[in-house]
């Protein structure tokens, strides 16, 4: 790899930093997270982000026709013969007027960016395909990761498709939805079933990788965080170039919205954009660590000197009360973030702000968005409850232009959907009960009805 592209420490007061092609994905300084970091004068930045429009004449070439690598001048790790691609990124974003109403925003005010039409239906393929193609760059054999799910079944998808690479995947023991788990097994990844939840497993899976010299696709790589950026330049395209108000996003591990961060300040510095949007990150109520150390302990980025005591001091109580992160929206049920520092930045330089939303207001946001043409897994629907609480607070006004991030699709986890609309109290309390669901409030029950045509031809007539 050319020295024009490295990963760098994000601390600006540490100069730590590593080769390209280093795989250890620590700051070999401080232990801190590392960007991949680009000397722009080397390369070829676009001149303008329309200049990608010409892209659009090439979908002949599957590097134009990914909606990762056609904006691959702006993510310059790898030489194109290098690139794995499997048609990710063809997502759309789509005007939700119906959603806009519930939010609170005017017609037109609000749009849905849908990740979940992704191969394999969720955002995460947009960093697999930048990481999958690092590790070939290095010569991996295999790739590990730790997952709520999404990630494990992006990268059995990769290694299935491509052929190129043995999946080797930890999930924690009950946490993971049947979607999720099928596609990792149907794609033939070794799947790795611990006693313990995702924060444990991403634990282990850093000490095995380390130990076996397995590349490791989580969040802590840098190069998955390169792919996802592209989320928000097909946004831009969406919008004509015009930068919108907010970007609304769940946070898990946070690799998102630090992604979608460093897309915003490279625009920024390369002249292509002249504002940020805002940016709101938005937690399950049973898993909110950064709503907590960001909007009730005040954390910040601090010039690169975030409060290292304060954080500490969180996760201490959250183990001395023992304290496990517990929501129906299994793919951010996360309470230790790898991604915090990143995070931090991110919402730095883009203005931004963190709420929380219960289980209740992301089932009943997630029916909304069900009902509203595109459908999305509860941790997606977090997005729309959060941009609900901020239009209600006056954070967000009604005519702001909102892009809420649908981050994976509703057959992911159909189990708290059926569950949700499900008419048999039994059926909803089994599945919602414990996680403080108490009502379905939009829910779309099955009408029932005897064998008989009189009888069907009446119940159709009732409610339709
Ligand atoms: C991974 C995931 C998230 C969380 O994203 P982070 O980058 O970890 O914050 C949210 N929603 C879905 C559907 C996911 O798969
Ligand atoms: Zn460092």
């Amino acid at each position: 790899m050319s020295d024009a592209v490295f990963q760098r420490c994000i601390f600006p007061h540490c100069d730590g930093a590593l080769a390209a092609d280093d795989t250890s994905f620590t700051c070999p300084k401080c232990g801190g997270l590392l960007d991949v970091a680009y000397d722009w004068n080397r390369l070829k930045p676009p001149p303008a982000l329309a200049w990608f429009e010409s892209k659009w004449a090439e979908r002949s070439n599957p590097l134009s026709f990914s909606g990762v690598w056609r904006f691959r001048e702006l993510l310059p790790f790898a030489p194109p013969d290098k690139i794995m691609t499997i048609g990710e990124g063809q997502t759309v974003l789509q005007r939700a007027d119906a959603v806009a109403q519930f939010v609170g925003m005017n017609a037109g005010c609000l749009h849905l960016q849908y990740e979940g039409m992704n191969p394999s239906g969720s955002f995460k393929d947009n960093g697999m395909t930048a990481a999958f193609t690092h590790a070939r760059m290095t010569g991996a054999k295999r790739a590990a990761c730790a997952s709520t799910g999404n990630t494990s079944a992006s990268l059995a998808v990769f290694c299935s498709a491509t052929g190129l690479m043995r999946a080797i995947i930890f999930i924690g023991s009950g946490k993971i939805s049947y979607g999720k788990l099928a596609q990792a097994l149907d794609h033939g990844a070794l799947t790795v079933q611990i006693t313990g939840d995702f924060d444990d497993a991403m634990q282990r899976v850093q000490q095995v990788s380390r130990r076996l010299g397995i590349y490791l696709v989580n969040s802590v790589n840098p190069f998955r965080l390169e792919g996802q950026k592209t989320i928000m330049y097909r946004i831009l395209e969406a919008m004509r170039w015009e930068v919108p108000d907010w970007i609304v996003v769940p946070g898990g591990n946070l690799g998102n919205v630090s992604s979608f961060g460093k897309a915003f300040i490279e625009l920024m510095d390369l002249g292509l954009i002249k504002r940020p949007p805002r940016l709101a990150v938005i937690n399950a109520a049973g898993a909110n660590t950064f709503h907590q150390l960001y909007e009730k302990n005040g954390l910040r980025w601090n010039a690169g000197q975030p409060d290292a005591k304060l954080i500490d001091g969180y996760y201490q109580s959250l183990d001395m009360e023992k304290i496990r992160a517990a929501t129906i929206a299994s793919a951010i049920e996360i309470n230790h973030p790898v991604n915090l520092h990143k995070a931090l930045r991110a919402l730095d330089r883009c203005g931004g702000v963190a709420r929380e939303a219960t289980d209740q207001e992301i089932l009943d946001a997630k029916a909304k968005v069900g009902a509203g043409g595109l459908g999305c897994e509860p941790a997606s629907a977090a997005s729309v409850a959060g941009a609900k609480k901020l239009r209600r607070e006056g954070i967000i006004a009604p005519s702001d232009r909102v892009v809420c991030v649908l981050t994976g699709h509703q057959l992911k986890d159909p189990t708290a959907t059926v569950a949700y609309h499900s008419a048999d109290r039994k059926t909803f309390d089994d599945v919602l009960g414990h996680r403080g669901v108490r009502r379905a409030t939009f829910a779309n029950r099955a009408v029932q009805v005897p064998n008989d045509l009189d009888e069907i031809i009446k119940a159709i007539e009732v409610y339709t």
